[in-house]
Protein backbone atom coordinates (compact mmCIF):
# COMPACT_ATOMS: atom_id res chain seq x y z
CA UNK A 1 0.00 0.00 0.00
CA UNK A 2 2.26 2.33 1.11
CA UNK A 3 4.53 1.74 -2.22
CA UNK A 4 1.75 2.58 -4.24
CA UNK A 5 1.09 5.84 -2.77
CA UNK A 6 4.52 6.74 -3.34
CA UNK A 7 3.84 6.88 -7.02
CA UNK A 8 1.35 9.06 -6.71
CA UNK A 9 3.43 12.09 -6.74
CA UNK A 10 2.13 15.92 -6.95
CA UNK A 11 1.79 16.70 -10.87
CA UNK A 12 2.40 20.35 -9.96
CA UNK A 13 5.75 21.69 -10.53
CA UNK A 14 7.48 24.29 -8.54
CA UNK A 15 6.74 27.04 -11.42
CA UNK A 16 8.60 29.77 -11.65
CA UNK A 17 6.92 31.04 -14.56
CA UNK A 18 6.08 34.46 -12.89
CA UNK A 19 9.62 34.97 -12.44
CA UNK A 20 10.32 34.07 -16.11
CA UNK A 21 8.07 36.28 -17.26
CA UNK A 22 9.18 38.97 -15.43
CA UNK A 23 12.72 38.35 -16.59
CA UNK A 24 10.74 38.92 -20.04
CA UNK A 25 9.21 42.05 -19.25
CA UNK A 26 12.25 42.99 -18.04
CA UNK A 27 14.19 43.00 -21.18
CA UNK A 28 11.16 44.14 -23.03
CA UNK A 29 11.91 47.20 -21.13
CA UNK A 30 15.60 47.34 -21.65
CA UNK A 31 14.72 47.48 -25.38
CA UNK A 32 12.50 50.38 -25.06
CA UNK A 33 15.00 51.96 -23.86
CA UNK A 34 17.49 51.04 -26.65
CA UNK A 35 14.94 52.39 -29.25
CA UNK A 36 14.29 55.48 -26.92
CA UNK A 37 17.98 56.20 -27.48
CA UNK A 38 18.28 55.68 -31.11
CA UNK A 39 15.74 58.26 -31.59
CA UNK A 40 17.70 60.38 -29.85
CA UNK A 41 20.96 59.26 -32.28
CA UNK A 42 22.94 58.11 -29.26
CA UNK A 43 25.92 56.06 -30.32
CA UNK A 44 25.96 52.32 -29.88
CA UNK A 45 29.09 52.30 -27.98
CA UNK A 46 27.39 55.16 -25.24
CA UNK A 47 24.38 52.65 -24.50
CA UNK A 48 26.76 49.71 -23.90
CA UNK A 49 28.91 51.24 -21.67
CA UNK A 50 26.03 52.17 -19.45
CA UNK A 51 23.83 49.20 -18.60
CA UNK A 52 22.70 51.27 -15.42
CA UNK A 53 21.12 54.49 -16.96
CA UNK A 54 21.29 57.63 -14.18
CA UNK A 55 18.06 59.20 -14.30
CA UNK A 56 17.57 63.02 -14.00
CA UNK A 57 17.50 64.37 -10.89
CA UNK A 58 18.98 67.21 -8.76
CA UNK A 59 21.73 64.87 -7.91
CA UNK A 60 23.28 65.03 -11.28
CA UNK A 61 24.47 68.41 -10.21
CA UNK A 62 26.63 67.47 -7.66
CA UNK A 63 25.87 70.50 -5.29
CA UNK A 64 27.00 72.80 -8.90
CA UNK A 65 25.12 76.09 -9.12
CA UNK A 66 26.48 76.34 -12.35
CA UNK A 67 25.36 73.55 -14.19
CA UNK A 68 21.68 74.09 -13.47
CA UNK A 69 21.59 77.36 -15.81
CA UNK A 70 22.84 75.23 -18.94
CA UNK A 71 22.01 71.58 -18.34
CA UNK A 72 18.28 71.27 -18.75
CA UNK A 73 15.46 68.47 -18.23
CA UNK A 74 14.58 66.31 -21.78
CA UNK A 75 10.47 65.76 -21.96
CA UNK A 76 9.09 62.41 -21.37
CA UNK A 77 12.74 60.71 -20.84
CA UNK A 78 14.51 60.76 -17.59
CA UNK A 79 17.66 59.23 -18.94
CA UNK A 80 18.36 62.59 -21.37
CA UNK A 81 19.28 66.03 -20.31
CA UNK A 82 20.06 69.04 -22.73
CA UNK A 83 22.97 71.25 -22.68
CA UNK A 84 21.49 74.71 -23.54
CA UNK A 85 24.90 75.92 -24.19
CA UNK A 86 25.51 73.55 -27.43
CA UNK A 87 23.63 72.65 -30.85
CA UNK A 88 21.94 69.44 -31.29
CA UNK A 89 23.93 68.16 -34.73
CA UNK A 90 20.00 67.06 -35.95
CA UNK A 91 17.88 69.48 -35.39
CA UNK A 92 20.34 72.46 -35.43
CA UNK A 93 18.88 74.03 -32.61
CA UNK A 94 20.23 75.07 -29.22
CA UNK A 95 19.71 72.30 -26.62
CA UNK A 96 22.17 69.13 -27.40
CA UNK A 97 20.81 65.78 -26.62
CA UNK A 98 23.23 63.74 -24.07
CA UNK A 99 22.63 61.31 -21.62
CA UNK A 100 22.74 61.84 -18.13
CA UNK A 101 25.45 59.46 -17.82
CA UNK A 102 27.37 60.85 -20.20
CA UNK A 103 27.43 64.87 -18.77
CA UNK A 104 31.08 64.46 -17.84
CA UNK A 105 32.40 63.77 -21.20
CA UNK A 106 30.57 66.37 -22.84
CA UNK A 107 31.29 69.12 -19.92
CA UNK A 108 34.72 67.98 -20.60
CA UNK A 109 34.20 68.23 -24.95
CA UNK A 110 35.98 71.01 -27.28
CA UNK A 111 32.61 71.59 -28.53
CA UNK A 112 30.99 72.42 -25.22
CA UNK A 113 34.56 74.39 -24.59
CA UNK A 114 34.38 76.58 -27.58
CA UNK A 115 30.25 76.89 -27.04
CA UNK A 116 31.25 78.19 -23.55
CA UNK A 117 31.50 82.12 -22.83
CA UNK A 118 35.18 82.81 -22.03
CA UNK A 119 33.62 84.69 -18.99
CA UNK A 120 32.69 81.57 -17.39
CA UNK A 121 35.91 79.43 -18.21
CA UNK A 122 36.41 79.79 -14.44
CA UNK A 123 33.19 78.03 -13.96
CA UNK A 124 33.87 75.42 -16.11
CA UNK A 125 37.15 74.80 -15.05
CA UNK A 126 35.83 74.30 -11.22
CA UNK A 127 32.77 72.35 -12.32
CA UNK A 128 34.88 69.40 -14.29
CA UNK A 129 36.84 69.29 -10.73
CA UNK A 130 33.83 69.08 -9.16
CA UNK A 131 32.90 66.38 -11.48
CA UNK A 132 35.79 64.47 -11.10
CA UNK A 133 36.35 64.36 -7.56
CA UNK A 134 32.59 62.77 -7.09
CA UNK A 135 33.50 60.54 -10.11
CA UNK A 136 36.39 59.18 -8.35
CA UNK A 137 34.77 56.97 -5.71
CA UNK A 138 32.04 55.93 -7.63
CA UNK A 139 33.05 53.30 -10.31
CA UNK A 140 35.28 51.82 -7.33
CA UNK A 141 31.95 51.02 -5.30
CA UNK A 142 30.16 49.77 -7.60
CA UNK A 143 33.10 47.36 -8.47
CA UNK A 144 33.45 46.68 -5.08
CA UNK A 145 29.51 46.04 -4.18
CA UNK A 146 29.69 43.29 -7.84
CA UNK A 147 32.82 41.45 -6.23
CA UNK A 148 30.73 41.51 -3.06
CA UNK A 149 27.93 40.35 -4.18
CA UNK A 150 29.10 37.72 -6.25
CA UNK A 151 31.06 36.68 -2.80
CA UNK A 152 26.96 36.85 -0.88
CA UNK A 153 25.60 34.90 -4.09
CA UNK A 154 28.09 32.21 -3.95
CA UNK A 155 27.78 31.98 0.34
CA UNK A 156 24.45 31.90 0.15
CA UNK A 157 24.59 28.40 -2.40
CA UNK A 158 27.14 27.22 -0.30
CA UNK A 159 24.84 27.65 3.05
CA UNK A 160 22.01 26.30 1.12
CA UNK A 161 23.96 22.85 0.02
CA UNK A 162 25.31 22.17 3.04
CA UNK A 163 22.11 22.71 4.90
CA UNK A 164 20.91 19.54 2.10
CA UNK A 165 18.74 21.44 0.69
CA UNK A 166 17.89 20.45 -2.97
CA UNK A 167 18.67 21.76 -5.79
CA UNK A 168 15.09 22.85 -6.61
CA UNK A 169 14.43 23.67 -3.08
CA UNK A 170 17.54 26.30 -3.60
CA UNK A 171 15.92 27.62 -6.75
CA UNK A 172 12.40 28.02 -4.94
CA UNK A 173 13.80 30.24 -2.49
CA UNK A 174 16.17 31.76 -4.11
CA UNK A 175 13.38 32.98 -6.84
CA UNK A 176 11.16 33.68 -3.50
CA UNK A 177 13.78 35.87 -2.22
CA UNK A 178 14.37 37.65 -5.32
CA UNK A 179 11.56 38.35 -6.15
CA UNK A 180 10.55 39.66 -2.54
CA UNK A 181 13.79 42.02 -2.44
CA UNK A 182 12.34 43.92 -6.11
CA UNK A 183 8.88 44.34 -4.51
CA UNK A 184 11.27 45.25 -1.29
CA UNK A 185 9.51 43.16 1.16
CA UNK A 186 12.82 41.96 3.17
CA UNK A 187 12.07 44.45 6.18
CA UNK A 188 11.46 42.06 8.69
CA UNK A 189 14.83 40.42 8.46
CA UNK A 190 15.73 43.48 10.61
CA UNK A 191 12.99 42.91 13.19
CA UNK A 192 12.02 39.11 12.80
CA UNK A 193 14.15 36.56 14.45
CA UNK A 194 13.94 32.75 13.28
CA UNK A 195 14.34 30.58 16.29
CA UNK A 196 13.57 27.05 16.41
CA UNK A 197 10.79 27.29 19.24
CA UNK A 198 9.50 30.55 17.47
CA UNK A 199 8.77 28.22 13.97
CA UNK A 200 7.19 25.43 15.55
CA UNK A 201 4.77 27.69 17.56
CA UNK A 202 3.80 29.84 14.75
CA UNK A 203 3.29 26.17 12.56
CA UNK A 204 0.92 25.07 15.31
CA UNK A 205 -0.77 27.83 16.09
CA UNK A 206 -0.88 30.24 12.87
CA UNK A 207 -0.87 27.57 9.95
CA UNK A 208 -2.33 24.53 11.68
CA UNK A 209 -5.41 26.22 12.56
CA UNK A 210 -5.68 27.23 8.50
CA UNK A 211 -4.59 24.22 6.83
CA UNK A 212 -7.04 21.91 9.32
CA UNK A 213 -9.50 23.53 7.80
CA UNK A 214 -8.93 23.71 4.33
CA UNK A 215 -8.32 20.04 4.81
CA UNK A 216 -11.82 20.00 6.48
CA UNK A 217 -12.76 22.10 3.79
CA UNK A 218 -11.82 19.25 0.84
CA UNK A 219 -13.14 16.23 3.08
CA UNK A 220 -16.22 17.67 3.48
CA UNK A 221 -16.84 17.27 -0.92
CA UNK A 222 -14.61 14.72 -1.58
CA UNK A 223 -14.88 11.21 -0.54
CA UNK A 224 -11.88 10.08 1.32
CA UNK A 225 -10.59 6.81 2.71
CA UNK A 226 -9.03 6.48 6.00
CA UNK A 227 -5.41 5.32 6.21
CA UNK A 228 -3.60 3.56 9.00
CA UNK A 229 -0.14 2.88 8.48
CA UNK A 230 1.91 0.90 11.46
CA UNK A 231 5.28 0.79 11.21
CA UNK A 232 8.28 -0.49 13.69
CA UNK A 233 11.62 1.25 13.67
CA UNK A 234 14.15 -0.62 15.55
CA UNK A 235 11.70 -1.74 18.16
CA UNK A 236 9.34 1.20 18.34
CA UNK A 237 5.93 1.11 16.97
CA UNK A 238 4.39 4.42 14.94
CA UNK A 239 0.91 4.83 13.95
CA UNK A 240 0.30 7.50 11.07
CA UNK A 241 -3.64 8.30 10.64
CA UNK A 242 -3.85 9.48 6.79
CA UNK A 243 -6.76 10.39 4.85
CA UNK A 244 -6.33 9.89 1.07
CA UNK A 245 -8.60 11.80 -1.74
CA UNK A 246 -9.19 12.98 -4.71
CA UNK A 247 -9.57 16.94 -5.65
CA UNK A 248 -9.81 19.29 -8.68
CA UNK A 249 -7.70 21.90 -8.47
CA UNK A 250 -7.43 25.11 -10.86
CA UNK A 251 -3.51 24.85 -12.18
CA UNK A 252 -1.99 28.78 -12.54
CA UNK A 253 0.65 27.28 -14.70
CA UNK A 254 -1.11 24.85 -16.96
CA UNK A 255 -4.04 26.93 -16.95
CA UNK A 256 -6.15 23.90 -16.49
CA UNK A 257 -8.10 21.70 -13.54
CA UNK A 258 -5.92 19.05 -13.04
CA UNK A 259 -7.30 16.19 -10.26
CA UNK A 260 -4.75 15.03 -7.63
CA UNK A 261 -4.32 12.19 -5.08
CA UNK A 262 -3.95 13.86 -1.74
CA UNK A 263 -2.52 11.71 1.04
CA UNK A 264 -2.54 14.02 4.30
CA UNK A 265 -1.29 13.09 7.29
CA UNK A 266 -3.78 13.68 10.66
CA UNK A 267 -1.97 12.19 13.45
CA UNK A 268 1.29 10.47 14.19
CA UNK A 269 1.74 8.97 17.58
CA UNK A 270 3.74 6.54 18.90
CA UNK A 271 1.72 3.08 19.88
CA UNK A 272 3.24 2.56 23.54
CA UNK A 273 1.75 5.66 24.44
CA UNK A 274 -1.78 5.19 22.43
CA UNK A 275 -1.71 1.85 20.70
CA UNK A 276 -5.66 1.00 21.68
CA UNK A 277 -8.11 0.91 19.49
CA UNK A 278 -10.10 3.75 21.45
CA UNK A 279 -7.31 6.00 21.60
CA UNK A 280 -7.14 5.93 17.35
CA UNK A 281 -10.86 6.73 17.96
CA UNK A 282 -10.58 9.29 20.00
CA UNK A 283 -7.79 10.73 17.52
CA UNK A 284 -10.41 10.03 14.77
CA UNK A 285 -13.36 11.48 16.68
CA UNK A 286 -11.51 14.99 17.20
CA UNK A 287 -9.08 15.37 14.35
CA UNK A 288 -11.14 14.04 11.38
CA UNK A 289 -14.87 14.01 12.38
CA UNK A 290 -15.66 17.26 12.93
CA UNK A 291 -18.80 17.59 11.23
CA UNK A 292 -21.50 15.71 9.27
CA UNK A 293 -20.71 16.35 5.97
CA UNK A 294 -17.00 15.23 7.10
CA UNK A 295 -18.20 12.18 8.13
CA UNK A 296 -20.37 11.39 4.78
CA UNK A 297 -17.71 11.58 3.05
CA UNK A 298 -15.92 8.75 4.86
CA UNK A 299 -15.35 5.89 2.59
CA UNK A 300 -13.18 3.18 3.16
CA UNK A 301 -10.56 1.99 5.69
CA UNK A 302 -7.67 0.78 4.56
CA UNK A 303 -4.54 -0.74 7.35
CA UNK A 304 -0.92 -1.50 6.28
CA UNK A 305 1.64 -2.98 8.93
CA UNK A 306 5.36 -2.40 8.22
CA UNK A 307 8.38 -4.33 10.19
CA UNK A 308 11.74 -2.70 9.76
ZN1 LIG B 1 27.40 71.73 -24.07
Amino acid sequence: MSQSTKTFKNPRKSGNASAKSQKNSKKGQNNQKKTHKSFYNVSQKDQNQNSNYTKFSGKIFKESSYMPDFIKEVANNDTLCKCMKCQDPETKKTGKIIMVNNIYSHLKSKQHKNNTPSDEDEKLEELLKLLEEKSKDKPNKEQFNEEQDIVNYLHFISFAISHNLSYSQIESLGTYLQKASREKKLGFFKNFSFDEHLMSKITQDCFRPILLQEMRNQLSIAPYSLVINNATFSGDSVCALKVKYLITEWDQNLKENITQIKNKIISLSNLKESSSGLSLKNVIEERLFSSESIKNQFFGLLTTMHLH
